[in-house]
């Protein structure tokens, strides 16, 4: 596939609209400003394809940002949910078989769900997740970690990309943040089992929550030390603080039963969304039964979790079959098969082409980062990456026909979608751009 970028008539006209529309012209501004792809407008996507307005065709590494785990217009997921829609999408009283179904297959996989509440996004469902721990602790204080992204409300909109001047400070993302809320978000720099301590020493008896992405992939790929996540949990259990693991990116992505049943730590309280529907908006925060039981909505539990599409019945049904798909498929197995042979493949073009760079990632997930090296082990060891040149990279791989967000500290995802063809021509149009960068 090679595509001139998208100039023609229809596609400026489509952006040129929605910037008088929308804000930053895209949905949620960050899409057209932040991850730099706010000139081009879409039609349509199918498998491991994304179709511009206009006809260009792009092998999709964005996925959605990563929800699309199965490939875009899955077949039997669009056929569950078509079904679901069939029936009545949102009943919002009582129960429905469906939910029971997708919360009993959650506490099946998933080590540390024991009862679940669903949602419609990550956001809420890491909102839902730290109001329990409040509730159930009596403290307020939030540890997160630098790096680390766990949606867009004032609890956690905090340190996730502060400028490499900002680094090690407590850096609000976002203006108009309820400062009280900043204040009480704490942060520590990702696999610093002594900077942990040291926080439990001193805020040990105000904490609420820790709250982590077990494989932080807001800035690519760290992967945790064993002896981090074992600080983790043992110091919250002995301090008697919930630990919340957010596996918005990598339930279901990774493995059916998320980084937790990988590394063998469990946490309190877990997030799920994104590839729990292939796309569709569900999402879920499960956990420890007495946690969880705080929310029942009876006179002793005390905690509401509420939402008018919770439980919607179009995404319990996509997540059915996702959920299904992923676990009778094997779809991880395939996934880290390709996912290796696309790392393998660009650290050998890097260092054929004698690039300064390193290519890091776990399984479906992979970025390449310029200017940096080794494994990086916290945000500090990412943020001087050499911005320009992976622009420069993405726009060369985005005329050859690969769409990723050319923003340096995102990621690849693959889906089930991709397969052998796509890694080929990947390779071979990455060593053409690398030639030329
Ligand atoms: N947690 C993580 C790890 C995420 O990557 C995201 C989304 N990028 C969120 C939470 C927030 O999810 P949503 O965008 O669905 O609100």
């Amino acid at each position: 596939m090679t595509n001139d970028p998208p100039t023609t008539d229809r596609n400026e006209a489509i952006v040129d609209r929605a910037r008088e529309v929308i804000p930053g012209g895209a949905q949620t501004g960050l899409r057209a400003q932040a991850y730099d792809t706010g000139d081009v407008a879409f039609e349509s996507a199918s498998g491991a394809t994304l179709t511009t307005v206009t006809g260009e065709r792009y092998t999709d590494y964005h996925l959605g940002f990563g929800p699309i785990v199965l490939g875009h217009a899955h077949d039997a997921v669009d056929e569950a949910a078509r079904g679901a829609i069939d029936d009545g999408v949102l009943f919002g009283a009582g129960t429905a078989p469906l939910e029971v179904e997708v919360a009993e297959r959650l506490v099946d996989l998933l080590p540390s769900v024991e009862m679940v509440n669903f949602c419609n996004s990550g956001s809420e469902a890491t909102y839902h997740a730290i109001r329990l721990a409040r509730a159930a602790t009596g403290n307020e204080k939030v540890l997160k970690f630098e790096g680390c992204y766990h949606g867009w409300h004032d609890y956690v909109d905090v340190s996730v990309y502060p400028p490499a001047d900002r680094v090690g400070e407590r850096y609000p993302e976002s203006d108009g943040m309820l400062s009280a809320a900043v204040e009480n978000t704490l942060v520590a720099p990702f696999n610093d089992p002594e900077a942990v301590e040291e926080i439990f020493r001193e805020h040990g008896d105000d904490l609420a929550a820790v709250i982590l992405e077990p494989i932080p992939h807001s800035v690519g790929c760290l992967l945790p030390q064993t002896a981090f996540l074992e600080t983790l949990r043992e110091v919250t259990e002995d301090n008697d603080v919930p630990l919340i693991f957010d596996e918005v990116i990598s339930g279901f992505r990774h493995s059916p039963r998320g980084v937790q049943g990988e590394v063998g730590v469990t946490p309190d309280l877990t997030c799920v969304a994104k590839a729990l529907g292939n796309g569709y908006p569900v999402a879920a925060v499960g956990g420890r039964a007495d946690l969880l039981a705080q929310a029942g909505g009876d006179n002793e539990s005390g905690v509401v979790i509420s939402g008018t599409y919770s439980g919607n019945l179009p995404g319990l049904a996509a997540a059915r079959e996702t959920i299904d798909t992923v676990v009778d498929e094997d779809v991880q197995g395939y996934l880290t098969d390709l996912g290796d042979r696309y790392r393998e493949g660009l650290s050998d073009l890097l260092k054929d082409r004698g690039v300064d760079g390193r290519v890091v990632g776990h399984r479906s997930i992979f970025s390449v980062q310029f200017g940096v090296r080794g494994d990086p082990r916290d945000y500090e060891d990412v943020v001087g990456l050499d911005e320009e040149r992976f622009r420069a990279f993405a726009s060369g791989m985005r005329e050859r026909g690969h769409f990723f967000t050319p923003n340096p500290y995102k990621r690849h995802h693959l889906s089930a979608a991709h397969d052998e063809t796509h890694l080929e021509s990947y390779l071979d149009d990455a060593d053409a751009v690398l030639a030329e960068l």
